[in-house]
């Protein structure tokens, strides 16, 4: 489902990816770690073909994507995207942010779009605040919100970007279970977090980065319990 060969991004002078190799089996999770500054949400960006890679070769979703991402539409719905600061419409209410992309990328015919929507949002118990704006929601809720909206498009992958580090701590465990609940429905995920009771219980591996590179990777047992790096151990001792 993602297959990443030997990226490379440079910012100005500075290599933050230094050939990342990366395989995704479809269905698989994956749980994204490492210290602030490791490259974690670039990764993730050039995967999506939000970020323009130096060097490297990206495919997702069954897309080839070019190296200046120049066929990024292309991907159309079928890569989600969640990010730490929701990136809801703020001018839009909740109905209307999930119906725009599947009216304008999909083509769907508003009533269709709305009643998908509407599904969604009863999904993730927030049936009742479809005519509310964002402003007037929990960090809580604005993130399940914008799980929804990804979810609308029927995504073959869904990227999380340190979904809950914005959230006061009692959000949390909410927007942690949507995503539990979508890991058992088989949808492939790269989630980056350093939620690592999440990480324990729903990833089916776990990659470490160091400095732009993939220093670990390795099934959660293994990762917690065996980290085979002074570096995993050192990140491990800090989180927890
Ligand atoms: P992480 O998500 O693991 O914290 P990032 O991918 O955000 O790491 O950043 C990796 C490195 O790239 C950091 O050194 C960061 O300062 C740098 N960086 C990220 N985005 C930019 C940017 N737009 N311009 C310049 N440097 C950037
Ligand atoms: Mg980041």
């Amino acid at each position: 489902m993602i297959k990443v060969r030997n990226l490379v991004k440079y910012y100005g002078p500075t290599k933050v990816l230094d050939g990342i190799s990366l395989d995704v089996e479809k269905g698989e999770r994956i749980v994204l770690c490492g210290p602030s500054g490791s490259g974690k949400s670039t990764l993730v960006r050039c995967i999506n073909g939000l970020e323009q890679r130096s060097a490297g070769d990206i495919e997702i979703a069954g897309h080839v994507l070019k190296a200046d991402c120049s066929n990024v539409l292309d991907l159309g719905g079928d890569v989600g995207m969640v990010f730490q600061q929701f990136n809801l419409f703020p001018h839009m209410n909740v109905l209307d942010n999930l119906t725009l992309a599947m009216r304008r990328v999909r083509r769907a015919p508003r009533s269709e779009a709305e009643a998908q929507a509407m599904a969604m949002l009863e999904r993730m118990q927030l049936g009742a605040r479809a005519k509310a704006y964002p402003r007037e929601l929990s960090g809580g809720q604005q993130q399940r919100v914008a799980i929804a909206r990804a979810l609308c498009m029927k995504p073959k992958v869904m990227l999380f970007d340190e979904p809950t580090s914005a959230l006061d701590p009692e959000m949390v465990q909410e927007v942690l279970d949507v995503m539990t609940a979508l890991s058992r429905e088989g949808l492939t995920m790269i989630v980056v977090t350093h939620e690592m009771g999440f990480a324990r219980n729903v990833a089916d591996r776990i990659v470490f980065m160091d400095g732009g590179v993939i220093l670990e990777e390795a099934a959660p047992d293994a990762f917690f319990d065996h980290p085979q790096h002074n570096r995993t151990r050192e990140f491990l001792r800090q989180i927890g």
